[in-house]
């Protein structure tokens, strides 16, 4: 931890009255409660925020304070802070007419440092877990609601404390935001087992497709499946963990097709193969293990191309 930093930002907050928080597109609960978590604890410091998620927050309104969240931001702002986000793009359109971030908290570690601070710590499990440990240097203290985002921000990113960068130290971070307030069996429950009727009926869908070859397993996600099904969301509600779960995929990936061209593409890798770089040259970003990119072209042209690379990835490993 960066104590010089760490002072600058506690100026930079105690000197800014009106917010401006940010997190991905896609949100997802790191995203939510990350930027809940912060946006809350400013709040109760008695400054304006603004909390924007631009695909909006409807699949977090288990959340404390999750219907403060807007889907633009407007007026003037002293800060703005982006969170979760490796790159400006992934934010959408939030802060086209704001420019640089004064602020950006991260772990991943494609990160730009696109930000005038920047808290990127790749080694972390979440970018909740990042907040855990500076907020208090910031000035910030935790409220059972900031606890329950916090820890939901853990939840959704380590799924469940299964992912092979979890150690003692996050379980202990954890407990601590347990004995603050989170409730930890309802948070696990909302966040990770409970599926929408449609989510369901929409993994059906990419399950009819499921293919494998020698340690890749795949799928799509249609718009058309979509519509079928009723099925609001843009993103594939979570059924690559489904794929991930496949004992022969050393690699599964999803292929979400996009409206205008595009398709959202995830990669799951099993632990010893690091799929961040592929996603990355692909315009996307991520972790070793968990990463994707939006691509432009057909989902059938998207996905052969993927295919061939993560073949040869594989391959080569
Ligand atoms: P998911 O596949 O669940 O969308 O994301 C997996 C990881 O990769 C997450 O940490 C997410 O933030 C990152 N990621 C997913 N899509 C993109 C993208 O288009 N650009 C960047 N930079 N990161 C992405
Ligand atoms: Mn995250």
């Amino acid at each position: 931890m960066n104590n010089n930093i760490d002072q600058h930002i506690a100026e930079r907050i105690d000197a800014s009255d009106h917010f401006l928080l940010v997190s991905h597109i896609r949100p997802d609960a790191d995203a939510a409660g990350s930027l809940l978590g912060l946006g809350l604890a400013l709040e109760k410091q008695g400054k304006n925020v603004q909390m924007v998620l631009e695909d909006g927050a409807d699949r977090f309104q288990y959340l404390p304070g999750s219907d403060r969240i807007t889907s633009q931001p407007s007026g003037d702002v002293d800060m703005i802070i982006v969170l979760d986000c490796s790159d400006p793009d992934r934010v959408g359109g939030a802060l086209t007419s704001y420019g640089q971030p004064h602020l950006v908290v991260d772990h991943h570690k494609t990160n730009l440092n696109f930000g005038e601070f920047n808290v990127v710590e790749s080694k972390q499990v979440a970018t909740a877990a990042i907040l855990f440990d500076h907020m208090p240097a910031w000035g910030l203290s935790f409220s059972p609601d900031v606890a329950a985002c916090l820890l939901s921000g853990i939840v959704g990113d380590t799924i469940g404390f299964r992912t092979p960068n979890v150690d003692s130290e996050v379980m202990r971070k954890a407990g601590a935001l347990m004995d603050l307030g989170a409730d930890l069996a309802n948070i696990y429950r909302v966040e990770l087992v409970m599926k929408p009727f449609t989510a369901i009926c929409y993994w059906g869908a990419g399950l009819s497709r499921l293919e494998q070859n020698d340690g890749l397993v795949w799928t799509s996600l249609t718009l058309a499946d979509r519509e079928e099904i009723g099925y609001a969301g843009n993103d594939d509600a979570d059924l690559v963990n489904v794929l991930s779960s496949v004992k022969e995929a050393e690699i599964a990936l999803i292929f979400i097709e996009q409206p205008q061209n595009k398709v959202k593409v995830s990669w799951r890798a099993r632990p010893g193969i690091d799929i961040s770089g592929i996603a990355f040259d692909f315009g996307g970003g991520g972790h070793a293990a968990a990463a994707g990119a939006d691509i432009e072209g057909t989902l059938e042209d998207v996905m052969k191309h993927v295919i061939i690379e993560t073949r040869q990835l594989l391959d080569n490993h």
